[in-house]
C-alpha cells in the first residue's frame, strides 16, 4: 500500500479504450507516458502512428484535423489557435528573407497588416494586386515571388474572384497558391479540385471561428494541404512556433461541425432573402452578394458554386451617398437584432460599417463607391424578424 496521495495518482481505474458514443473521447495532456526508453527514442512527432506530446497532437486534435481535411477534399491538416494564426503559421513556412508575398488588395486586413509588420521586419516584401484581374497578377509575379494569397469573396467588399484563372497563373510559374478558404468552410467549392480535373489551390486556410465553431465562443484556425512536402513544412514551423490548441474548443468544433452544411445554407437563405429585399430599398445603392446578379464578379461564383448553389450568410451593402458616415453609424445604432460586433457565423446577426477607402491600396484599383459600406453577417433568427428591424432602422434615417 502506498501513500493515497500516490495511489489517488496511480489509480487503477482506467477509461475503457472502445467506450462507444456518439462524440469522440476528450483527451487532454501535455505529458503522454512512453512505456519504455526505446519507445521513447522509437517515437516520431512528425507522424500520426503515435503520440510524443500535447503539442503534436492528441486522439481529439488528430481526429479534427481528419475531419476538417476530408471537409476541404485534403490529406493533411494543422491547427492553430485562431484563423489569423492559420495565415501566420503559412507566410512563416513559406517566405524567405529576400522573398515577396502577393495579396488580393480586398483580402482579410489582419493579412495585409501581418505583411505590412512581421514580414517587413524579416526582410520579405509584399505587393497587393487586383483580385478581379488575372494579368494584374501575372504581371506582378517575379523570380521573388514566395507565396500568392487568394480569397473568395474578398473580405467585406465581396467581390468574387475567378479562381481557377488565379491559380493558372500562379501553377504557370511555379508559384505556391494559399487561399483563405473561410467564406467557402469547404462547402462552397471544393477549394482543391475547382474545375473538376483536380487543379486547385496547394493550401487552404479556414478561420474555424467562424462556421466550423458557428457560435460566436470559439477561436481556431486550420491550415489543410494535400502535398506532403507542403505539409512538413508548415508542420516544422507549427511545431517550432509552438502553437497549440486548446482541447476544450476542439471538443467545441468536433460538437458543431457535423450540422455545418445545414447551417451554413440557413445563413445563406436567409442572406438571399434579406439581400434581395435591400436591393429593392432606394437608400441603398448597391447590394455585395456574389449570388446576386449585378454584384461583382457574380458570373465567377455562378461558375465556381452554382452546381452547390451555396454562398454563406455574409453580405455587404453600399449606402446612397446622401446619406452621410454619421447617418450611416445611426442607422446601425439604430438596429435591435443585429448587433454590432466582428466575425460571423454564429447565431446571431451581426454589423459593422466599413470605410473602404481606408483599407486599399490606392495603386491597385480604385473603390469605385462614394457611399458608406456596412457588411451584414445573418444569423439564425426568423427572416421576418430582421426585415422589420432593418426596416424599421431605415424608416428612422
Ligand atoms: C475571421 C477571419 C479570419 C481570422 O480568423 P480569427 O479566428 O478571427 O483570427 C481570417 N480570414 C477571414 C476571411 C476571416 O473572416
Amino acid at each position: 500500500m502506498s501513500d493515497p496521495i500516490t495511489d489517488l495518482i496511480h489509480h487503477p481505474y482506467q477509461p475503457p479504450a472502445t467506450f462507444a458514443a456518439p462524440q469522440p473521447g476528450v483527451f487532454k495532456a501535455s505529458t503522454v507516458f512512453f512505456a519504455d526508453v526505446a519507445a521513447m527514442r522509437a517515437r516520431d512527432w512528425k507522424t500520426k502512428a503515435g503520440y510524443t506530446y500535447g503539442l503534436h497532437g492528441t486522439p481529439t486534435t488528430f481526429t479534427l484535423e481528419e475531419r476538417l481535411a476530408t471537409l476541404e477534399g485534403g490529406t493533411d491538416c494543422l491547427l492553430v489557435p485562431s484563423g489569423l494564426a492559420a495565415i501566420s503559421l503559412v507566410a512563416f513556412a513559406l517566405l524567405k528573407t529576400g522573398g515577396e508575398v502577393l495579396i488580393p488588395d480586398n483580402a482579410y486586413g489582419p493579412n495585409k497588416a501581418l505583411a505590412a509588420g512581421e514580414l517587413a521586419n524579416f526582410g520579405v516584401s509584399h505587393r497587393f494586386y487586383d483580385a478581379m484581374d488575372p494579368e494584374d497578377l501575372a504581371a506582378k509575379l517575379s523570380d521573388r515571388t514566395q507565396l500568392v494569397w487568394l480569397e473568395a469573396a474578398g473580405s467585406v467588399t465581396m467581390e468574387f474572384p475567378d479562381l481557377p484563372a488565379l491559380v493558372a497563373v500562379c501553377r504557370e510559374r511555379g508559384v505556391v497558391t494559399a487561399l483563405d478558404n473561410t467564406w467557402g468552410a469547404g462547402l462552397a467549392f471544393a477549394p482543391f479540385d475547382l474545375d473538376g480535373s483536380g487543379q486547385g489551390v496547394d493550401v487552404s486556410v479556414h478561420a474555424l471561428t467562424k462556421y466550423p465553431s458557428g457560435g460566436g465562443d470559439v477561436l481556431m484556425g486550420s491550415v489543410i494541404t494535400r502535398d506532403a512536402r507542403l505539409h512538413q513544412a508548415l508542420k516544422l514551423t507549427h511545431m517550432r512556433m509552438g502553437w497549440g490548441v486548446g482541447v476544450g474548443d476542439v471538443e467545441t468544433l468536433l460538437r458543431s461541425l457535423p450540422s455545418i452544411a445545414l447551417r451554413y445554407e440557413a445563413h445563406d437563405r436567409s442572406a438571399r432573402e434579406i439581400a434581395h429585399w435591400l436591393q429593392g430599398r432606394d437608400e441603398i445603392a448597391q447590394v455585395l452578394h456574389p449570388a446576386l446578379e449585378g454584384s461583382p464578379g457574380h458570373a465567377n461564383w455562378q461558375r465556381l458554386c452554382g452546381a452547390a448553389d451555396r454562398a454563406a450568410g455574409l453580405f455587404s451593402v453600399v449606402f446612397d451617398e446622401r446619406f452621410s458616415a454619421e447617418d450611416v453609424d445611426r442607422f446601425c445604432d439604430g438596429l435591435r437584432l443585429f448587433r454590432l460586433g466582428y466575425s460571423w457565423g454564429g447565431p446571431i446577426s451581426l454589423v459593422v460599417p466599413y470605410d473602404i477607402g481606408l483599407m486599399r491600396d490606392a495603386s491597385v484599383a480604385r473603390w469605385p463607391h462614394r457611399g458608406t459600406l456596412v457588411r451584414f453577417s445573418v444569423g439564425l433568427e426568423a427572416v421576418e424578424d430582421l426585415l422589420a428591424d432593418l426596416a424599421q432602422a431605415l424608416a428612422a434615417l
